[in-house]
C-alpha cells in the first residue's frame, strides 16, 4: 500500500501546485504508516530525483513524448495502471485544471471515492474523513471516503509546501499509452506574464477603474510586486480585460498569499473565487463596500489617488527609480 501523487508539469517543469500535493501526500503517507510515491507523465526538463525533498520516495516516470499534452482519458488509464501496480490506496492530485480533468475519470475507472478541493489533511482517527469548503466558501463539508482506493484533489494554496532533505528513486515505467484522441492544433502563450493560478501576489481591479485606458496603474503595480493581474467579471464581459483574468464563481478560483482588490465591490460571486487568499487588501472609495468585510487591510479612498501613491511607495521600497 502506498500514497500516489500525480505530479503535474507545464512545459516539462513541475508546477508549484504539485509541490503542495507532494508535501500533502507525504504527510498522509506518514499518517497511514506508508510511503509516498509520485507519477510523472511525459518528458521532464527538471531533475525529478530532487523532488524527494517534498517527501516522495519513488517517482514512476512514463517518459512517452505523446503524453506531453494532457488527454485526461489517456492519463487516467495510465495512472490507474500504476496505482494498481504499486498498490496505491490513496491518490492525490492538485485541484487545478489537470487535476479537475483527470481525478473524476480516475474515480469512475477505479470505483474510488473522490473528494475534490480538499483543504486539510484527512482525519484518519475514525475512518478517512476529508474536509472541503462548499457553497462558495460559506461552509465546510467533512466527507467520509469508504472505498478501498481513495482520491483527493487538494485546493491550490491550501497546504503549505515544505522542502526537507531526500532524493527520490526514479523508476522509468514502460507502459504503452493509448493514442490520444485530442489533437493540439495551436498553443497560444501569454508571454512574460505570471500565471494567475500560480501567482503568490495578485493585483485585481473592477469597474471602479472606469475604463480599460486606466489599467496602466494596475499593471505597473503588478509588475513592481511581481504579481499577476486579475479582474471582476463585468470588466472581462465589457472586454476591458481578457477573460482569462476573470476571477470568481464563474471565473478562475485563486488563493494567492496576497490579493489586492481595487475598485471591486466584493459581490458574493467575486468573493467565491478569491476568499481563500491568505491576505486580502481592499481599495475602495465607498466605506460601505461589502469587500471590506472580507479584507485584512482596507484603504477607503479613490483608486486614482491611492494607486499612484502605492506605486511610489513600492518603488521607494525596492529602490526603483
Ligand atoms: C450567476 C452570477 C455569477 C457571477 N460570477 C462572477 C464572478 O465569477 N466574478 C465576478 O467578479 N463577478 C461575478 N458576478 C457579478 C457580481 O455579482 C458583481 O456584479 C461583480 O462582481 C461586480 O463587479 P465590480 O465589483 O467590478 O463592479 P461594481 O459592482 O460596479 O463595483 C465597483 C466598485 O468600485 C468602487 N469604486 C468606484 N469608483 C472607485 C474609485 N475611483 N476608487 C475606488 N473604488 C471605486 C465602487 O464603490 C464599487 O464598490 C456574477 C453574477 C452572477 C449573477
Amino acid at each position: 500500500m502506498s500514497v500516489l501523487i500525480f505530479i503535474d508539469t507545464a512545459d516539462g517543469h513541475v508546477k508549484k501546485a504539485s509541490l503542495e500535493a507532494m508535501t500533502y501526500g507525504a504527510k498522509i503517507a506518514e499518517q497511514l504508516g506508508t510511503s509516498a510515491e509520485g507519477i510523472v507523465l511525459g518528458t521532464s526538463k527538471d531533475d525529478l530525483a530532487t523532488l524527494g525533498r517534498y517527501g516522495v520516495k519513488k517517482i514512476h516516470h512514463v517518459k512517452n513524448e505523446t503524453l506531453n499534452h494532457l488527454d485526461a482519458q489517456v492519463y487516467a488509464k495510465l495512472i490507474a495502471q500504476v496505482a494498481v501496480q504499486t498498490g496505491a490506496k490513496v491518490i492525490v492530485f492538485s485541484n487545478n485544471v489537470d487535476g479537475k480533468a483527470i481525478a473524476p475519470r480516475l474515480s469512475a475507472r477505479m470505483k474510488a471515492g473522490l473528494v475534490s478541493g480538499a483543504i486539510a489533511l484527512p482525519d484518519t482517527s475514525k475512518g478517512f474523513v476529508v474536509k472541503k469548503s462548499v457553497f462558495s466558501g460559506k461552509a465546510f463539508a467533512n466527507i467520509s471516503l469508504n472505498t478501498d482506493v481513495k482520491i483527493i484533489s487538494l485546493s491550490p494554496n491550501a497546504y503549505q509546501t515544505i522542502a526537507g532533505e531526500g532524493v527520490a528513486e526514479i523508476i522509468n515505467t514502460e507502459i504503452a499509452a493509448d493514442a490520444s484522441k485530442v489533437k493540439v492544433t495551436a498553443v497560444n502563450k501569454l508571454s512574460g506574464e505570471i500565471l494567475l493560478t500560480e501567482a503568490d501576489i495578485v493585483v485585481s481591479a473592477g469597474r471602479g477603474m472606469k475604463g480599460p485606458e486606466n489599467w496602466g496603474m494596475v499593471e505597473e503595480l503588478a509588475k513592481l510586486l511581481h504579481a499577476a493581474t486579475a479582474c471582476s467579471r463585468p470588466v472581462a464581459d465589457a472586454h476591458w480585460r481578457p477573460h482569462n483574468e476573470h476571477v470568481g464563481q464563474t471565473g478562475i478560483a485563486i488563493a494567492p498569499n496576497l490579493y489586492i482588490a481595487i475598485g471591486i465591490s466584493g459581490a458574493i460571486q467575486h468573493l467565491a473565487g478569491v476568499n481563500r487568499s491568505k491576505v486580502i487588501v481592499v481599495i475602495n472609495k465607498d466605506p460601505e463596500a461589502p469587500f471590506f468585510k472580507a479584507a485584512d487591510y482596507g484603504i477607503v479612498g479613490d483608486a486614482f489617488e491611492v494607486l499612484p501613491k502605492m506605486i511610489e511607495a513600492v518603488k521607494k521600497l525596492k529602490g526603483v527609480a
